[in-house]
């Protein structure tokens, strides 16, 4: 029997946080923080290093002493090491970040072999992903020549629409066992929650990541007929049903505002920006007597990747403030339909306890790293929202 809202059960009160887990997270947040500067400096200095100092070495390496006379031999030949070289400098600190850290703090419950499986799998699929993007990129300049940047982005679009429809039931499977959620009482909750929505409600699945790590997660994936809403089996068992209702309808929130879809065009805007750039620069550094994009040397690959690279850091703080915006209408959204305030307060409580995320980070690091915004934040809102209500 659905309760009505006035009369909907208060879950227990939120347990704030303690001292003691404040500071951890804190901890755990600037750790984190640090390896990820370190890493920004790692990969523009490599980027850097290989862009402007080692391309043409390497290049005229592959052609004189490997005996590469061909283009595309070459150019695959030249991602790959860029690729393995950059995934060994980086190893050191992925393993500290991804591993110690997470065990530290008692995040992680991956055993070591685990852990160096998974980051294999997960860069092999990048890699194999990226040598056909440069490949593709490579063919557009080689053959499609002034407006190659246009193709491309219109090439990207087209591969992250597929892309949206393929992760939830091609690519988290290899890392996440992901099944149908089966619990009477919560399909109940949903089929409420979903009602006048286009979400059906078959779309809710249940994925284990409790034998990889303690943190709670919950996501809306996937375009068209493979759009669905996953929530971590972490979150499901230690979330009580009314902390859960306000979750799904968070996730549920994504779909309603087409956020998936406003990401995807953004996307597309930022490929025209970005390949646009990339052409450019083709043309500012090339050193032919007459420009002919057919001509364009596999040299020119590091400059690009640079580019590319530059870019999405710069883009990232604004793409975050988006973000942000889109996590603060889900939560209102959530507020609104589920009318839990208790249970959103001590969601977002257990959230920040389970995931050790800092309640109140620096303004700062929100602005250039979050894409969620503060849970002190999210708890505000809750009070805005209970403010608002009619006083019974
Ligand atoms: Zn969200």
């Amino acid at each position: 029997m659905d309760a009505t809202p006035a009369e909907a059960p208060a879950t227990e009160s939120a347990p704030e946080l303690t001292a003691k887990q404040l500071a951890d997270a804190k901890a755990y947040g600037n750790a984190k923080l640090t390896c990820r500067v370190i890493d920004l400096v790692i990969d523009f200095s490599f980027l850097i290093a290989i862009a402007f100092l080692a391309a043409e070495p390497l290049d005229r390496w592959l052609t004189h002493s490997c005996g590469l006379q061909s283009a595309w031999l070459r150019l695959m030949s030249l991602f790959l090491l860029v690729a393995v070289l950059h995934e060994l400098i980086s190893l050191p600190l992925n393993f500290y970040s991804g591993y110690m850290l997470e065990h530290k703090f008692g995040l992680s419950r991956q055993s070591i072999v685990r852990w160096l499986c998974r980051s294999l799998l997960q860069h092999a699929l990048v890699t194999v992903f990226g040598l056909l993007m440069v490949s593709g990129m490579f063919a557009l300049i080689w053959y499609v020549g002034p407006w190659w940047w246009f193709v491309a982005a219109a090439a990207a679009f087209l591969v992250s629409v597929l892309l949206g429809q393929l992760v939830p039931v091609l690519v988290l499977p290899l890392f996440y066992k992901i099944e149908r959620l089966e619990d009477a009482d919560l399909l109940a909750r949903f089929t409420s929650l979903t009602a006048g929505t286009t979400l059906s409600i078959q779309g809710v699945y249940r994925m284990q990541m409790s034998s990889e790590t303690s943190k709670a997660n919950a996501m809306l994936a996937g375009m068209g007929r493979t759009r669905r809403v996953i929530l971590g089996d972490t979150l499901l068992d230690e979330f009580q049903e009314d902390e859960i209702a306000v979750v799904l309808a968070h996730e549920i929130g994504h779909h309603v505002f087409g956020h998936i879809t406003k990401l995807v065009v953004l996307g597309a805007i930022m490929s025209i920006l970005n390949f646009w750039l990339c052409d450019l620069a083709l043309r500012w550094t090339s050193t032919q007597a007459v420009f002919s994009y057919a001509a364009v040397p596999v040299s020119v690959l590091p400059l690009l990747l640079l580019i590319i690279t530059t870019l999405s850091f710069v883009a990232s703080p604004l793409q975050n403030a988006l973000s942000r915006h889109f996590e603060r209408q889900c939560d209102w959204y959530a507020l609104e339909q589920t009318q839990l305030v208790d249970a959103y307060r001590s969601a977002f409580t257990k959230l920040a306890r389970l995931n050790k995320a800092d309640p109140a980070p620096h303004r700062l690091e929100v602005f250039l790293t979050h894409d969620h915004p503060p849970i002190n934040e999210r708890l505000a809102m809750a009070e805005r929202f209970r403010d608002q209500l009619p006083q019974a």
